[in-house]
């Protein structure tokens, strides 16, 4: 896989970069309210200026599923990330080629306007890349996802992983090339069904399972439980029986809330005692992957046990019992209330992509930056 570093021996000043990253920030009425992805992002597009390129930023926001809907605009994230970068940042619409020199930064608006970018579509894909010469893939945290912009591109121009891209693959593998067992396994959150199914594989590598969130209500409510109007999908009901019968079958032991915190009749957070039984498995492993908040975070009091798990995976990691790992947008964030980010041993930026890359996958954003290289198709810089 070729890196920035390659990049700059290739002297590729006055070339466009298209940046892909991960700009997919929470957001609430219209205010970003956790920037570590796009802090995250300054340092690739800092050095490819420092290269003396021009960048086109590629990125998405939310689902707007191959549509333009004004309320999935990059307009707030293009202000912030220009704000941080201090500079201006045009964010442009027309799949055109765009007119930039040297050390200037733009951002097309969001990708998944477009119908070609979730398919992968060749035209589109030539389309973009077209509007650049070089293709620097830094998010990791999309490279699960087989689009235009997240793999597709390493197939039509020289393709590049970013740093942070670099550093992400760095730390995981550092990690879970030999993780230190037992190990377990949380995750909550609310995107059930893209999530669910990759469980499946996640206890074959897992010897425990904690279920939180939304994640949770699911698998409560295939075993019988009246969870009234919470957080569910209930054509995952099938699956989570399935799932709730492989970890048997596997020797993973799967630990579901046994009490919760309503709001309106709503599942909104776990209660004390499901913290307590968390905490007391916690006490019995050495490794913790984490991805999905356990509540509602964002609406306190419901981020209660999701800080007081968070707080005490912290202390343990930081008295070397256990290596923790936690990733996601918006686990992220509620780590960050919770003030215990520094404590984990490493924070990734990616959800999904981190629980497949757990899996053992190949995240095909990573596997077309290594197929890239060999690709017939691709030019040289210059
Ligand atoms: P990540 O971004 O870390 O990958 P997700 O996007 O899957 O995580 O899920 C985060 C969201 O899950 C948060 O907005 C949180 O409010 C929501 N959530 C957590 N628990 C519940 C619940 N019991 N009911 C509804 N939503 C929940
Ligand atoms: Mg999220």
């Amino acid at each position: 896989m070729k890196t920035l570093s390659d990049l700059r021996n290739e002297n590729p000043m006055g070339k466009i970069a298209l940046l892909r990253l991960d700009l997919n920030v929470p957001m609430q009425d219209g205010k970003i309210t956790d920037e570590t992805r796009i802090r995250k992002s300054l340092p690739t597009i800092k050095a490819l200026c420092d290269m003396g390129m021009a960048v086109l930023i590629l990125a998405h926001f939310g689902r707007p599923e191959g549509e333009v809907k004004s309320e999935f605009s990059l307009a707030p994230v293009a202000e912030y990330t220009a704000k941080l970068l201090k500079t201006e940042m045009p964010l442009l619409s027309a799949l055109q080629r765009p007119d930039l020199s040297s050390g200037q930064v733009a951002m097309l608006e969001n990708i998944r306007f477009h119908k070609g970018e979730e398919q992968n579509a060749p035209d589109f894909t030539a389309k973009l890349a077209e509007m650049g010469d070089v293709f620097v893939n830094d998010a990791f945290s999309a490279a699960h996802r087989a689009h235009a912009s997240t793999a597709g591109l390493a197939h039509y121009l020289p393709a590049y992983a970013g740093l942070l891209m670099e550093e992400e693959l760095n730390a995981l593998h550092a990690v879970f090339a030999k993780p230190q067992p037992p190990v377990m396994a949380i995750v909550g959150g609310s995107k059930i069904s893209t999530k669910l199914d990759l469980l499946s594989n996640l206890i074959e590598k897992t010897d425990i399972l904690v279920l939180g969130g939304g994640m949770a209500n699911t698998f409560l409510k295939a075993q019988g439980q009246d969870i009234g109007p919470s957080l569910c999908e209930d054509d995952m009901l099938d699956t989570a029986r399935h799932i709730t019968i492989k970890a048997k079958d596997m020797n993973c032991t799967l630990i579901l809330p046994v009490d919760e915190q309503l709001h309106e009749g709503k599942i909104f957070d776990i209660g004390p005692k499901s913290v307590a039984n968390i905490c007391s498995a916690i006490d019995g492993v050495k490794t913790i992957i984490w991805n999905g908040p356990l509540g509602v975070f964002e609406m306190p009091p419901f981020d209660k046990g999701t800080v007081q798990v968070a707080q005490y995976v912290a202390a343990k990691t930081q008295s070397g019992a256990l290596i923790s790992v936690a990733g996601g947008g918006d686990t992220v964030s509620a780590l960050n209330k919770a003030n215990v980010t520094e404590q984990f041993t490493y924070i990734s930026t990616a959800g999904g992509a981190f629980l497949e890359y757990m899996e053992g996958k190949v995240l095909p954003g990573v596997q077309a930056l290594i197929d890239g290289e060999t690709v017939k198709k691709s030019k040289t810089v210059g």
